[in-house]
Parts: structure tokens; sequence; C-alpha cells
């Protein structure tokens, strides 16, 4: 329920505040903003956006039902290209897509046009994580602008052999918090349970680079079940988020294998899994997936997705069969400078979201592992953006941005600051639109 009839404009209000941040805004005679605050800058871009977009008038993508998933241009003279003898069904077939994944500067170099940087970042053997991308996913790709956001998340660059400041192979401590291999139990009732390794694209700002990739965790059943002893001995632990590597890249019979001991365990309520595949795999997403999922209901999922180029037709396939079978779906976005952090670009991508059935859930700080500088951005940069969203596009669309905590603190929410203080009776907000407001509010 609203509360308008609550709310005073702050012009009438005549005596200084106790405020939480004075310095940031008078409230004694600043009734509106200033024409060249962030905030107005903000509203004039996103308006403008709007009604470019209204002008476009782009069609909404349904959710296609069609069992071969349809095609962008770029994916279509991409695969005409370097795969012209491919079938549909074999380019379709995540087997085939795994097994022909994007490993040697020799395919690499036939695909892309590599610059300088990029080809001693890839012949440096120092490297903490391998190089593998989809042909999918090599598909989105710039041949030929090293600067294009996705081209950027995959292909590595010298600098991610620095290490710079603060920075950490294990930012998070996940290894002390490791009762056994592969099992992070960080809060008290829920545990990251790695179940592999391994992706089918490697990102290169992963948190765990020092672990994906590496085939050290192979999902046997000798691992999995000391895992699983755990979970079924702590009966605090009532939700098990399945993570690696990408779990999805498991195969339907050892996915089962693992929901149906987790779903033994009674005081399992919840199984969620984080995962990539709709973003750089999405023809994993079969409907013989979906029937094995949907027996270990309440199973959520958390995807990953960083920028609106990977909103394809064929992602909007895969997270529409997974909403369909009932799979409540969150995302996660890790803010990355260069690639994501702007409010345009964020705003598309939550857009996106909302209309794949994806609730936007968190936005990451990056975290500071070594070689991670050429992607983060100031704290700053992800409030401006959480500023950029709140009131402007749909309270859905909207995540909650958060600092995960060096050495195992856990994730830390922020948000720009609404509240201003209190005065007397009341407390003073601001709003999205940064006008005052005074709220009744007996301490
Ligand atoms: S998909 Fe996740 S685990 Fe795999 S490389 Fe990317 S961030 Fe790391």
């Amino acid at each position: 329920m609203h509360h308008n009839a609550f709310f005073v404009k702050a012009s009438n209000i005549n005596e200084p505040a106790e405020t939480a941040d004075s310095s940031s805004v008078n409230i004694q005679d600043d009734d509106e903003p200033p024409s060249s605050c962030p905030t107005s800058q903000i509203l004039s871009a996103v308006e403008q956006k709007a009604s470019e977009h209204r002008k476009k008038k782009d069609p909404v993508l349904v959710f296609p039902r069609t069992r071969i998933a349809p095609t962008s241009n770029v994916t279509r003279a991409f695969r005409k290209k370097h795969y012209p003898e491919i079938s549909n069904k074999l380019w379709n077939d995540w087997y085939w897509q795994v097994s022909h994944r994007i490993r040697s500067k020799q395919q690499l170099s036939a695909m892309l046009s590599l610059t300088g940087e990029e080809t001693a970042a890839f012949e440096n053997k120092e490297r903490l994580l391998p190089i593998s991308v989809t042909p999918y996913y090599m598909s989105l790709l710039s041949e030929n602008d090293p600067d294009q956001p996705l081209r950027r998340t995959v292909i590595p660059m010298p600098q991610e052999l620095i290490r710079s400041f603060g920075e950490e192979d294990d930012p998070l401590g996940e290894e002390k918090q490791s009762p056994v291999p592969g099992l992070v139990h960080r809060y008290p009732d829920r545990v990251l349970f790695m179940v592999n390794d391994f992706c089918s694209t490697y990102c290169r700002y992963c948190t765990r680079s020092r672990v994906v990739g590496h085939g050290e965790l192979q999902a046997n059943h000798l691992y999995l079940e000391k895992a699983l002893d755990y979970i079924r001995q702590t009966a605090t632990i009532r939700d098990v988020l399945l993570s690696g590597g990408d779990p999805l890249t498991l195969s339907d019979d050892r996915l089962n294998w693992i929901l149906t001991r987790l779903r033994q365990i009674p005081h399992v309520e919840i199984i969620r899994i984080g995962t990539k595949i709709p973003a750089v795999l999405p023809q994993r997403v079969t409907s013989q997936l979906i029937r094995l999922l949907r027996r270990h209901h309440p199973l959520w999922m958390s995807l990953h997705f960083v920028h609106p180029d990977e909103c394809t037709p064929e992602a909007y396939r895969a997270c529409g069969i997974l909403a369909d079978g009932g799979i409540p779906l969150g995302s996660q976005t890790v803010l990355l400078k260069g690639i994501n952090d702007n409010i345009e670009t964020m705003t598309e991508l939550f857009h996106h979201m909302m209309k794949m059935r994806i609730r936007p859930y968190y936005l990451y700080q990056c975290d500071p592992i070594t070689g991670s500088a050429h992607f983060r951005t100031p704290i700053e940069k992800g409030l401006e953006i959480i500023r950029g969203l709140r009131g402007f596009t749909s309270g859905y669309a909207v995540p909650t941005y958060v600092v995960d905590a060096p050495g195992g603190g856990g994730k830390i929410p922020l948000m720009p600051n609404y509240f201003l203080g209190r005065k007397n009776d009341s407390i003073l907000l601001k709003n999205f639109k940064d006008g005052l407001y005074q709220y009744p509010d007996s301490p």
C-alpha cells in the first residue's frame, strides 16, 4: 500500500536535521535537484533511451516452442563462415558443442584477429585459468574489435597475470571455510557444493580461477560421497547450492545421481544450481534435462549473465523452457569495467532478464582475484548503477548490489543512501529524483 498522504515535501522543513549524511543534500532550501546533479542526468538518459526504444518498436521476443532453437544473424553468419558443413542437428547438440570448444591459438586466430596483447596472454603458461569457448559463444564475439564486451570476458589479456594491491587467489577465503574438499560452509543453514571444476567456457574474471579448469575436482563417487556425508550429518543445512565449475556440464545421469542423493536427506529443503549454461551453451537445456530437474523440486537456479549480447534467441529458448519446467530463475551479474559498467547496458540487460522470466538477483562487485584489476570498478560505480535503476524501471528489474567480503565475511549489500536522518518525529528521505520527503515516525 502507498502512503503518499503521509509524505510532506521537504520545502516545508525549516530547521536543520540530524542527518545520516548531512553533506549529501541541503534540506533547508534545495527542493529540486540542481540541473547538473547526476540524478537529472540519469533521468534524461533513461527517458531518452526509452523514447529511442519506443521509436524502434523492438518486438518483445516470445518464448520459442520449436525444438530447434531459432538463431541470430551473427551466429548464422559465423556458422556459414567457420562450420559450413555442420548440420543444425550437430550444432544444437551440446556434446558436439563441448567437444568442439575453441582452445588452441590456431583455432582462435582463425576466428578472431588477435592483438599482440591477446597473443602474448595466450602464450603465457603462467595463467591460472585455461582458455575455452564454445563454438556457439564464439559466434557472438567480434572478429575485429578486441574491446567488444563479450570478447573481453573470455579472451585473456596480459593484465590477468599481474597481482595488484589486495588481490589474492582465494579472496573469499573459501578454502578456510571448507570442512571437506569441494564444500564451502559459510552461512549457518546452507552450503556451496562444488560438484566439478569444468566449464564449457571460462570467464576471465572467475572468482574460482584457482580451481576451475584444473581437472582436480572430478565428480567421482568418492569425492561426492564425502561432501554428501557432511551434508547428511549437518542437520542445520536446509539449502544446498550446486556450483563448480558448472554443474550443468555434468551428464544427465551424474546430475540425477547427485540430486537424488541430496533429495534423500530429510533436512535438505531447497536445492539451487548456479550455472552459466543458458548464456554459453544453451543447447544443453534439453527437454530431457527439464524432465530430470522437475523430479527434484523445489529446485531453483541462479543464471550468470553479464551483457545484453548474451540474450540471444537461443538463450531466450533455454530460459523459457527452464521457467516452463517450474524452476524459479534468478540472475547473477558481475560488474565489469568496460563491459557492463554503465546504466544503459545494465538497464537493457535486466529488461532482457525480465522478458526471459529471470529475476535479477545479485549484482556483484568483482572479487579481487589475482589479475582482476582491469575488470574492477570503484564501488561508487555500482551505487550509481543501482541509483539509475531504482525508480526508473520496474522494481523487479533491480538486483541487490553486493560485495563479497574478502576473507569470508559473506555478501554485504550496498544501497545508495535514501535515508537522510531524523528530525523530531519524522524521518527525512530522498526519492529517486532527489525530491525530499518527510515521513512521520516517532522514535
Ligand atoms: S561459468 Fe562461473 S565457474 Fe565457470 S569460469 Fe565462468 S564464472 Fe567461473
